[in-house]
């Protein structure tokens, strides 16, 4: 008898399970709990909604975002397929229009003969033993909250409290020096510390204080912890919190004054190679274009690249390591396979891409193939890599995928090659993995209907 997939939220990440299991030849209950229950953010009954930008981000494949969409391109990613086909124009950017990439996306499941959507929430895991995938993203309802309670009662988040990161190589490294507070580290001292006087002090508290925030929408109204604020919230508390909190210098001495100075910045490592380092405690809710900003008026950081932006938001997330296997299950329970944002990843892409994985081995469990991963110099394999436990760390958060995620570049690549050079040994390396395993392709649609109605949601977008 064939065996049937259940998969709940019909995201991103819950479409591209579902294309997955039927490549597979697997029948798939989808469980979406609209129209009857909306998240606070959700608003569009079809499946696939883009919440918030309807923006894919960057096209360059010789960017990390970029890489992975191309690399969704050669998995049959339906998410990839219906963004293009719904495209807008956006520059260097892939964007797509949002109500006919959801459009497109419902009709492509829907029309399916092997997918059952179910309109209801899902609050049961599925009587048997067969492979389930839990796909109810970022606002999963209460329902899928305490289902996961069961099994990972202190390993469930509700919010990112995230700081920014930057690239080791946009640093001027003659402003900064190496050090550990009171040089209680391992060897020569395993912080970057931006060093202010008075001056510079001043000067950042101001950019600080006069910069734009976001404005949260109600459903985003966070409660800080006193000790995770916002650093321009802690800014408003007068100099002084700041100076005593995540910019104080206690225990660093300036090298080049030999004195201790008014405020520093540090900056921890974020990956083995230290190609990339979290600007610590600085978890903000300012604008991106504000980040940019106030953060380059930090002496050395004048011309710092980002790789991600400080954050504050709702965010429903495992704490992977700990709680989910190399495969992306559920230690506690491992017929179950976490996509999509509720395993700790960041961005529709990465959504998209962590769901299709989910996807794609909860099918092969459930026909008795082993499960596998895409290597660790693929974008879809370094994101993965990223739920994996690490030495050294301490909290794990959810992260977009970018090039610090990645091993290292084999020799000494000029920086203005690194992409080119990321590129082409993710396409072989991916290209080589999918003639080692058996990666059914997706196929057409049986069901593609000539001439559509393109008012109805059962229709093609175009
Ligand atoms: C407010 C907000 C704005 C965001 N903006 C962006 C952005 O601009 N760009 C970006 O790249 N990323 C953004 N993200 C991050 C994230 O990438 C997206 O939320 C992405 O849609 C996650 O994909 P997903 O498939 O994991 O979850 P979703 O796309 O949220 O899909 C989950 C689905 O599960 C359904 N569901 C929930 N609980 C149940 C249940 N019990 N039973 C059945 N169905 C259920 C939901 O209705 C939903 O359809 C944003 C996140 C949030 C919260």
């Amino acid at each position: 008898m064939r065996k049937t997939i259940h998969i709940a939220g019909g995201g991103l990440a819950g479409s591209e399970a579902a294309m997955r299991a039927v490549a597979h030849g697997l029948s798939v209950v989808l469980w979406e709990m609209k129209p009857k229950r909306f998240s606070p953010a959700h608003k569009n009954p079809d499946l696939g909604e883009l919440v918030c930008s309807n923006s894919f981000r960057s096209r360059d494949p010789e960017s990390a975002v970029g890489l992975l969409k191309l690399e969704l391109g050669i998995l049959g990613s339906v998410v990839m397929e219906a963004a293009l086909e719904t495209r807008v124009p956006a520059g260097k950017a892939l964007a797509a229009d949002r109500e006919l990439f959801s459009r497109a996306i419902t009709w492509k499941l829907s029309n399916h003969p092997d997918i059952e959507i179910r309109r209801e929430e899902f609050a049961e895991w599925p009587e048997g033993d067969d492979p389930a995938v839990l796909a109810t993203g970022p606002l999963s309802s209460d329902a899928v909250i305490s289902l996961l309670g069961e099994f990972v009662p202190e390993n469930l988040f509700f919010y990112d409290a995230l700081a920014p990161i930057v690239t080791r190589d946009s640093l001027n490294a003659e402003k900064l020096f190496v050090a550990d507070r009171y040089g209680e580290g391992e060897g020569e001292g395993d912080y970057l510390n931006a060093p202010m006087n008075d001056e510079e002090f001043d000067r950042f508290l101001k950019a600080l204080l006069d910069a734009d925030q976001l404005t949260p929408r109600p459903f985003e109204e966070v409660k800080y912890f006193e000790g995770c604020l916002p650093i321009e919230v802690m800014a408003r508390r007068g100099p002084n919190t700041l100076a005593f909190g995540p910019m104080k210098p206690v225990g660093l001495v300036d090298p080049r004054t030999g004195k201790t100075p008014r405020a520093v910045v540090q900056l921890r490592r974020e990956n083995k190679e230290g190609s990339t380092w979290n600007m610590v405690g600085f978890q903000t809710r300012l604008t991106i274009p504000s980040q940019s900003k106030v953060f380059r008026t930090v002496p050395g950081l004048e011309n710092a690249e980002f790789v991600r932006f400080g954050a504050i938001h709702r965010n429903t997330y495992l704490n992977a390591p700990e709680v989910l296997d190399p495969f992306q299950r559920l230690k506690a329970y491992p017929r179950v396979f976490v996509g999509g944002q509720l395993s700790g990843v960041e961005g529709y892409v990465e959504s998209a891409a962590q769901g299709l994985w989910a996807g794609e081995n909860a099918s092969r469990v459930a026909k008795n193939l082993p499960p596998v991963l895409p290597p660790p110099d693929t974008a879809s394999g370094a994101l993965l890599n990223h739920l994996r436990p690490r030495e050294g760390r301490k909290v794990f958060e959810p992260s977009n995928v970018n090039f610090g995620l990645f091993p290292p570049l084999p020799g000494k690549v000029p920086k203005k090659d690194r992409g080119a050079a990321r590129l082409e040994i993710a396409v072989r390396s991916l290209k080589t993995f999918l003639e080692s395993v058996d990666y059914p392709a997706r196929g057409s649609n049986p069901r593609r209907d000539p001439e559509p109605d393109r008012d109805s949601t059962d229709a093609p977008p175009r």
